[in-house]
């Protein structure tokens, strides 16, 4: 009889099988989990080359699956000075200070978060004072409010800003009166001036960025997520994206699993390459088409059947008139993608669902998991259609913390009833994949899962939105790892904690179901991918 590589003891597995929901132990080979059951039946597969691990109780649930997420711009902003916090200018010069010293030469150092009026300074950041600190890297930082901009000489001298240089359309270079030298504030739209000049990231600074997301996410116990990264102005190539990601598997480095989206522009280049939704392996891998079709609620661009309640004149933003979007989603479907959309307002859904059912009609597959993602304002007849058609959700549970608050206000109470309707989803049998859409909101999926279980608000204490849409820890957890492993076509691979499936574990300092209330403060003590330690919490608190 063969032995085990690994096998793993005393852990409270959540296992998410419906044949053997809990287990104390599992055995790993290859990766793969070879065994699962009690601590007395794994002892079988012990050989004289088998480590033995004991994890003293600790809870296990296959590894947490994040389905829709931008990694890349995570890794991004990442590398930005967050001034947040600081008191003062001199704060602000430190901060820049301690980044330039770390960046390459030439490298563009940007950052945000600053405002003034808390500065003991009281007054502007100007070029002068970045120039002290970064005299050869190009900076800016923006404003709290995104529409002011502090850069420095170096920066200037890239955008091709001068004493010469005219103010923009809706924008302002700031000059000294005296000299009519720019001071380095930039203005609304005069920001354009210097990013639109900004150096192209090289693959090499994309991998970094890349690789710093992925210790975020691994510490946040994902195992797998599906990320956003190739688009004109992210990672434009889908061989470059692939690559970067391949080339970090082969580094060795514990990495995690992606399935990468893939923007409408560039399905082209994925004709050329021959690849479709599902090729790879089970550490890169195609996912869906991605197309946009509307904005968002805070903005009033989410598409709407009827106006808002707070802008009578306003029904949003569609992206694609129908025409376009029929177009898109054919194109899609025709080549065997599964496609995948962005949509917020209820109108948005009804076009995309049309365009879905259009294309069907002219090419049925059984199997194409089409997905809406976001799906925030439904109601009942549209969610039968969505079953019906077979489409999936992707949802956002942190949304509800972050937007609760105004959903009733921009949509009033009738479409707030049928907003971020999870429950509703799930109970008339609409596929759900759980995601954050990070750096949008945190990259935590305890988080996530909190919000699925309690709906609380995060800026009104006490507040609990539309309560009768509130999930079971189960199913919440379900939807994290079954949930986004169907969304992938992965369910067979991932998703439970079964045999044959791949050893990936997220390992918790406590049980969800015994504290469905605190389930955002739960730690994540490791983070295991393919039977290997990715990621493992400093100083294990014993139970
Ligand atoms: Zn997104």
């Amino acid at each position: 009889m063969k032995s085990a590589d690994q096998i793993f003891l005393n852990g409270n597995f959540i296992t998410m099988d419906e044949k053997m929901p809990e287990a104390e132990a599992v055995a790993v080979k290859d990766g793969i989990i070879m065994a699962i059951g009690t601590n007395e039946q794994m002892r079988n597969w012990i050989g004289p080359e088998t480590k033995v691990e004991d994890w003293s109780g600790l809870t296990v649930l296959p590894g947490l699956h994040d389905s829709h997420m931008h990694l890349f711009v995570y890794g991004q902003a990442l590398t930005w000075v967050i001034l947040n916090d600081i008191k003062s200018i001199d704060e602000m010069k430190e901060k820049v200070a301690e980044k330039a010293r770390e960046a390459m030469p030439g490298q563009v150092i940007m950052g945000r978060g600053w405002d003034q009026t808390m500065f003991r300074e009281d007054r502007f950041p100007n070029r002068y004072d970045l120039d002290e600190v970064a005299p050869d890297h190009p900076v800016a930082l923006s404003r709290i409010c995104g529409h002011v901009t502090v850069v420095n000489s170096k920066a200037l001298e890239l955008a091709g800003i001068d004493r010469n240089t005219k103010n923009p359309i809706g924008g302002e270079v700031q000059k000294d009166p005296g000299t009519n030298e720019p001071n380095g504030l930039l203005l609304e739209t005069a920001k354009l001036l210097f990013t639109e000049k900004m150096p192209p990231l090289t693959t090499k600074q994309r991998k970094e960025m890349i690789q710093t997301a992925i210790a975020k996410a691994l510490e946040n116990g994902l195992t797998s997520v599906t990320t956003d990264d190739i688009r004109g102005n992210l990672i434009q190539s889908i061989e470059e994206c692939m690559g970067i990601y391949r080339s970090i598997w082969r580094d060795g480095d514990p990495a995690l699993r992606v399935n990468l989206m893939v923007y409408q522009s560039a399905l082209e280049e994925l004709k050329s390459l021959g690849l479709k939704t599902g090729d790879g392996d089970a550490q890169v891998r195609i996912g869906a088409m991605k197309l946009v079709q509307d904005g968002s609620l805070g903005a009033r661009t989410g598409v709407v059947r009827d106006p808002y309640e707070n802008d009578h004149e306003n029904k949003g933003l569609p992206v694609h008139a129908q025409k376009s979007l029929d177009d898109w989603v054919w194109k899609g479907h025709e080549y065997g993608m599964q496609v995948g959309i962005h949509v917020i307002g209820d109108a948005a859904s009804d076009a995309c669902l049309d365009a879905f059912e259009r294309a069907q009609k002219k090419k049925p597959r059984s199997d194409a998991r089409h997905r809406l993602i976001h799906f925030s304002i439904v109601d009942e007849e549209m969610l039968d259609r969505t079953q019906r058609l077979g489409v999936g959700a992707d949802i956002q549970p942190l949304f509800v913390s972050l937007n609760g608050k105004r959903v009733e206000e921009f949509l009033g109470k009738d479409r707030a009833r049928m907003t971020y309707a999870w429950k509703s989803m799930l109970d008339k049998g609409i596929p759900v994949a759980g995601g954050s859409d990070c750096p949008v909101v945190s990259i935590d999926p305890l988080r996530g899962i909190h919000s699925l279980v309690n709906r609380d608000v995060s800026s009104v204490p006490g507040m609990v939105f539309q309560p009768q849409e509130k999930l079971s820890v189960n199913e919440a957890i379900r939807i994290y790892t079954m949930g986004s492993a169907y969304s992938t076509f992965e369910e067979d691979i991932k998703g439970s904690i079964e045999e044959g499936k791949l050893a990936d574990f997220t390992v918790l300092s406590a049980d969800p179901r015994r504290i469905p209330e605190k389930i955002k403060d739960i730690d994540v003590i490791m983070t295991i991918v393919g039977g290997k330690t990715a990621y493992k919490k400093k100083d294990v608190p014993r139970q």
